[in-house]
């Protein structure tokens, strides 16, 4: 299984267009620093379907389009949870011939209900869905299995109060049946649960949430009146000792503009090279 990162920054990116805190003038500074939204390339199809989807699809050389004129290997988006940063892309894509979007029933729902997705896109392209189950893993179109693992029950705010708890962010676990190799990708991270201990401790490689460095952050730096854990993200200092103990190999990200992990040269990314985690740079390539 052949995986690209294709963005490591959480919603706003890196920098964000109305934010100068330090990690975005750094990142305007310093290119080196620039993180797009966060997605993953498994083979053909796209974790997420962010704002930068487009430019994603461009920088990574086997998502281009060819050899005929309108023929693409794209071959479809796997959505993680229902959040703008993680659907706005899908708009994005609307010259496809056809979209394949995979997806658990709520995220499909809240999509369907509130974004009028269907409704906006049809005239334009055809969405075939399918469900994203907890219970078994479906087949991508190149043979590696994908299986949701449920990590929180946070609606993104325009679907506030809406549906049953359960499916609307989720953790996914990609297996490659020739390889055997396993990816747990996991852009939020709301709760550690026993699900997902088990899960984690099962896979050769975790990708996980790093939105921000501690508990206070989102307050300390007024983007928000909640914690992070309130906001459906485990900081990394509450997880980095866990991933630590892991048998995989463990790389953070959806790096928040207001993590200092954003800075190269900032000290934290010292203390995750001695725990032995990673933090994920966009292009990355991983081969399970
Ligand atoms: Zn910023």
């Amino acid at each position: 299984m052949r995986l690209r990162v294709l963005g490591t920054a959480a919603g706003g990116g890196v920098p964000q267009w109305n934010c100068a805190c330090p990690g975005c003038a750094g990142a305007r500074a310093n290119p080196g620093w620039r993180r797009r939204h966060a997605s993953l390339a498994v083979e053909g199809h796209i974790v997420n379907a962010t704002p930068d989807i487009a430019d994603q699809i461009e920088a990574c050389e086997w998502l281009r389009p060819g050899p005929d004129p309108r023929q693409t290997p794209v071959a479809g988006v796997i959505l993680t949870d229902a959040e703008l940063d993680h659907t706005l892309g899908l708009p994005r894509l609307r010259e496809a011939g056809e979209l394949e979007i995979i997806a658990t029933p709520v995220v499909r729902g809240a999509l369907t209900r509130w974004l009028r997705l269907d409704d906006v896109l049809s005239p334009y392209t055809g969405l075939r869905w399918r469900d994203l189950p907890q219970d078994d893993a479906v087949p991508l179109a190149g043979g590696v299995r994908v299986q949701a693992v449920p990590v929180s029950g946070k609606r993104p705010r325009y679907a506030a109060g809406d549906g049953p708890a359960s499916g609307w962010v989720v953790a996914l676990r990609l297996t490659d049946p020739a390889t055997g190799g396993t990816c747990l990708y996991a852009p939020s991270l709301g709760i550690w649960s026993a699900e997902w201990e088990k899960a984690a401790a099962e896979a050769d490689c975790v990708i996980v949430d790093g939105t921000f460095w501690d508990d206070e952050e989102p307050r300390r730096t007024g983007i928000s009146s909640r914690t992070a854990t309130e906001m459906g993200h485990l900081p990394v200092e509450a997880t980095a000792g866990r991933l630590a103990r892991l048998p995989g190999r463990c790389l953070y990200t959806h790096l928040n503009n207001t993590n200092p992990l954003v800075d190269p040269d900032a000290p934290q990314h010292k203390r995750l090279a001695e725990l032995g985690v990673e933090t994920a740079a966009d292009g990355m390539v991983i081969e399970l």
